[in-house]
């Protein structure tokens, strides 16, 4: 991992999955340094799952980085975004995972983002479990919900609150300009919802 170089209120995170490095690397360039700090991993895990007898290893590993991830924040952190790259050959689309309130509350915002790209976007409540009976007891106004992998301490308990945020592009690597910006745009515009303040997007 790299040094932070200085204080900005959003911890992006790239390269979790080493294969996606490329592509948050492209999308980091055009981020405003005053709002954004980027932490590049630069040898993250591997997007595929384990094979069998490596699935202890591969969890701990994937738990150490996460865990490792939570000391670059700084008293001046106020969010964390944790992006990554999926496959989709038919369709530009992001998920966006989110333990914290103020996405659904705001999704318009994500979704006028969406729709000037001609893309969709999604989000995802975090939960600790989905089995559905669980689901069932409480109030559970949520559409859709996801479990992950991603230590409580990192997406439920921190202090600062935590963004899954999955961009699909077209093919592998660092991704089209249009794709690169989608994820910017979003980037952007989760920040803003995250702080309540005007949109930070220029
Ligand atoms: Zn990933």
């Amino acid at each position: 991992m790299m040094r932070r170089q200085q204080s900005a209120p959003v911890l992006l995170v790239i390269g979790v999955h080493r294969d996606e490095l490329a592509f948050g690397a492209k999308v980091a360039e055009g981020l405003d340094p005053n709002y954004f700090q980027v932490l590049r991993i630069e040898k993250g895990i591997s997007g595929e799952r384990p094979r069998h007898d490596q699935v202890k290893q591969f969890d701990q590993k994937h738990r150490d980085l996460y865990l490792q991830i939570l000391q670059y924040l700084t008293p001046t952190t106020r969010l964390l975004i944790d992006l990554h790259q999926g496959l989709d050959c038919s369709k530009l689309r992001a998920d966006v995972f989110s333990y914290n309130s103020f996405i659904p509350s705001n999704f318009n915002n994500l979704a006028d983002v969406a729709r000037d790209f001609k893309a969709e976007v999604y989000w995802y409540h975090l939960v600790e479990d989905t089995l559905l009976t669980n689901l069932e007891t409480e109030e559970f106004p949520y559409d859709l919900v996801a479990k992950t992998p991603i230590p409580l301490e990192v997406w439920k308990y921190s202090r600062v609150p935590y963004i899954g945020l999955e961009i699909y592009t077209h093919n592998n690597g660092s991704g089209s300009t249009q794709e690169q910006q989608f994820a910017r745009h979003l980037i952007n515009r989760l920040s803003s919802m995250a702080f309540k303040v005007a949109d930070i997007e220029t």
